[in-house]
């Protein structure tokens, strides 16, 4: 069984769901300090399908999301990865990412769900905003220079931690892939090595050249 219980309490998962296009140092060192933090005994990446904050935004492959994220974690014994998110049709949606974790690992595991502190601040628009809390105790990272105004979230559900200076976005990778600008050490050598095997974030050659 998976789900076996550690300390003679409860077991601990943490959850860090994300888009992960791509994977970077920032949330694995948040994830790692969670961990450390809360004393979990796992944490599972968990790469969104469709992420319905971001819809209107080209994402990559799931798959290809799915394999960074893989690779990432592959050498953390305490890391895993799962495809509740990318294998259910339709946007994702926090709450069923719960759902189906906590019927995965079993109700005796206390969720530590991992967010930024960014996202954290909208929560209370996320669907079943009242199961999320009863399912989960939410942990937002907070990067260097983020203030979070309280947005009014209810007590002894949410903790913040801060992660040490990580100014690191998959947005700023991307772009930094695209104008041919090194990511090495913003993200783990294999997914270097991977973006540039499968030619992710790269402008397509039609692209700026009047259709020519
Ligand atoms: P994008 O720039 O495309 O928004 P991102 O870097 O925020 O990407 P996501 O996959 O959207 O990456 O993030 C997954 C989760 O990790 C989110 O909750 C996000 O707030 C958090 N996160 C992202 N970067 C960091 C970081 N450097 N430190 C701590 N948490 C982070
Ligand atoms: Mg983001």
């Amino acid at each position: 069984m998976m789900n076996a219980v550690t300390r003679g309490g409860k077991r601990r998962l943490g959850v860090m769901g994300g888009t992960f296009d791509p994977i970077h140092h920032g949330h694995l060192v948040a994830a790692s300090e969670v961990a450390h933090h809360f004393q979990l005994d796992e944490v599972v990446f968990v790469p969104t399908g469709r992420p319905w904050q971001k819809a209107e935004q080209a994402v990559s492959a799931p798959e290809d999301r799915y394999l960074m994220t893989v690779i990432a974690t592959a050498s953390n014994p305490r890391f895993s990865v799962s495809r509740v998110d990318i294998d259910r049709p339709g946007p994702t949606f926090t709450i069923d990412t719960l759902r189906d974790v906590s019927q995965i690992y079993g109700h005796e595991t206390e969720i530590y769900f991992i967010t930024g502190a960014d996202a954290l601040a909208h929560i209370l628009t996320w669907r079943d905003v009242d199961e999320l809390f009863k399912i989960a105790h939410f942990v937002g990272c907070t990067r260097p220079g983020h203030v979070l105004h309280d947005p009014g979230l209810p007590e002894g559900k949410v903790s913040l931690i801060e992660i040490p200076a990580l100014a690191i976005s998959s947005s700023e990778c991307r772009a930094r892939v695209g104008a041919g600008e090194p990511i090495w050490y913003l993200v783990p050598d294999g997914i270097v090595q991977y973006i540039n095997k499968r030619g992710l974030y790269r402008p397509r050659e039609s692209e700026g050249m009047g259709g020519c």
